[in-house]
């Protein structure tokens, strides 16, 4: 993967690896060791979270050290071939530690565990236990039965499964931004994802838990919330809902891409409390807009992130929701993947190049000032030069401000893989990315020169990667902003910084 210029929080390639570590709850110690690492987007981050406070129940402790510990979890991706290639390796640094120590429990975790099932112990014996994403209460019973001289699998899917019971454990974050899930699962079936198959059906968690989860973290000192979802703007609960009288006649309709939403639950949206809101609406049916205002009115200070959105369902009252509140941020990634339409229909994407044009119009239209983000895939089955065109020229159109880019990678069992042959020679495919890449650092480079001079109101996240003498923080629109560490700001609070010059990936300036 190549990414550029505003280092996203949804894929972090820095946090590739990372382990969690967290206070023991102490009553319960059971005198085991638990180390996690996790690969791959914010959701498997996520995950370990969640993982991490199962097992913290049981007693566990965590270490960042995989040397000291009984119990090893490698939370994996299966998206690109590279991404899997990357945790075969990593196992292979466990083998000492299990040499070392033969009562060690290594486990695989996640997309990888669900792709390749039992398939896993056969490829890779130092591994004891498999278990899918949506089986990680079972976690328990599992190293029970490894414990007791057995492997272990557990790659069910559910329909119902959201973890919305269980609040997960932040403590090595930075106490300022969190991740919530909304959703898990994807029911889209892009023809070169793997996701629908490794994380299942799409289901929604309830809203009452989302934002207790989120109002719990605004009161711990938490600022920002990015809610997640594989496809965000499908979240929905509850009954169907009604369109909206005020925007299917009102501005929100002019291009007939309309919004359902429930006016019983955005006219709850005019009081305090989210969740004594949702109590009396506990019969209405909440989509995204409607959950995006919910998270908004929790206070005016915690600031509303989300991702990802599928071009096919960013509606316009989505678009309103975002320009109502100024605490929700206006950035959105809205992955084109291709500018060409035949291309587009081979992938399964559900919307052609004008479609994704009308939405990127909607959002220019409806918030001027919001920055867009996309990923992009080069070589995609049968891509011609001209559909590899179609593509750099949808940049030119857009000059989005960041961007994921991606040679295509042919998965095993995906439509794709059974439908199309992986025909672009991987030269081809290197080079297409190399040209997308260079007008995308072109755009991200031109994005953040055009706020030089202008006041962006930045988060405070702590000190700057290369000095302590600066703070680093976020604009709204989701760009990295550096300047100087003052006495009288500290982080997790705001500030108004005047950007004085740009780098490819940074802007810098003073707090005014
Ligand atoms: N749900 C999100 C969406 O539809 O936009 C993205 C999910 S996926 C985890 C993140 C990105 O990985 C995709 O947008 C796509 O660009 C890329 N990706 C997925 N499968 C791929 C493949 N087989 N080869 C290359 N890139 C892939
Ligand atoms: Fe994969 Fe498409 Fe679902 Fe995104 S929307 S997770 S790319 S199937």
């Amino acid at each position: 993967m190549m990414d550029l210029a505003i280092a996203d929080k949804v894929h972090d390639e820095s946090r590739q690896g990372e382990a969690l570590v967290l206070e023991t709850k102490k009553a319960k110690n059971n005198g085991r060791k638990l180390y996690i690492e996790s690969y791959g987007c914010a959701m498997n981050f996520s995950d370990s979270e969640i993982v991490a406070s199962i097992l913290l129940d049981q007693g566990y402790e965590t270490t960042s050290d995989f040397n000291v510990a009984d119990v090893i979890f490698i939370n994996t991706c299966s998206i690109r071939e590279n991404a899997e290639q990357r945790v075969r390796n990593r196992l292979r640094e466990f083998t000492i530690a299990k040499v070392k120590n033969p009562g060690l429990v290594v486990g695989v975790l996640g997309c990888m565990a669900e792709r390749l099932k039992s398939k896993f112990l056969e490829e890779e014996k130092l591994v004891d236990v498999v278990v899918g994403p949506d089986a990680y209460r079972d976690l328990p019973n599992l190293i029970d039965q490894v414990d007791d001289g057995q492997k272990a699998v557990n790659v069910l899917l559910s329909r119902e499964e959201t973890y919305a019971d269980i609040s997960p454990v932040r403590l090595n974050s930075n106490g300022i931004n969190a991740f919530v899930s909304i959703m898990r699962g994807c029911d889209n079936m892009c023809s070169f994802c793997v996701v629908p198959f490794t994380r299942g059906r799409e289901r929604s968690r309830d809203p009452q838990s989302i934002i207790k989860e989120c109002t719990d973290l605004f009161n711990r000192g938490y600022r920002e919330v990015t809610l997640l979802g594989q496809n965000v703007d499908s979240y929905k609960w509850g009954a169907p809902a009604r369109p909206h009288p005020a925007l299917s006649k009102g501005e929100g309709s002019e291009d007939g891409i309309l919004a359902e939403t429930n006016q019983k639950v955005l006219s709850f949206g005019e009081d305090e409390g989210g969740l004594r809101r949702l109590g009396e609406a506990s019969n209405a049916s909440v989509n995204f807009a409607n959950l995006l205002e919910m998270v908004a009115l929790i206070n005016p200070d915690l600031r509303v992130r989300f991702s990802t959105s599928h071009p096919k369902d960013i509606t316009d009252e989505v678009l309103y929701t975002i320009k109502k509140h100024d605490n929700i941020c206006n950035y959105i990634h809205l992955p084109v993947q291709s500018g060409n339409s035949r291309v587009l229909e081979m992938m399964n994407r559900t919307y052609d190049r004008d479609w994704y044009i009308n939405r990127i119009d909607a959002i220019r239209r409806i918030i001027p000032e919001c920055a867009i983000s996309t990923d992009v895939i080069t070589g995609f089955c049968s891509e011609t030069d001209e559909g590899h065109q179609d593509t750099l020229s949808m940049m030119d159109y857009v000059q989005y401000d960041f961007a994921y880019m991606f040679m295509y990678s042919e998965r095993p069992g995906t439509l794709a893989a059974k439908r199309y042959a992986d025909d672009i020679p991987d030269a081809v495919k290197r080079q297409r990315l190399k040209e997308v890449v260079a007008k995308q650092q072109q755009y991200s480079f031109s994005r953040l020169q055009a706020q030089v001079g202008t006041v962006q109101k930045v988060l405070i996240e702590g000190f700057s990667k290369k000095s302590d003498n600066d703070y680093c923080g976020r604009s709204d629109n989701n760009a990295m902003v550096v300047f100087p560490v003052g006495e009288n700001y500290k982080p997790g609070q705001y500030v108004n910084v005047l950007v004085d010059r740009s780098t490819t990936a940074t802007l810098i300036g003073k707090v005014v």
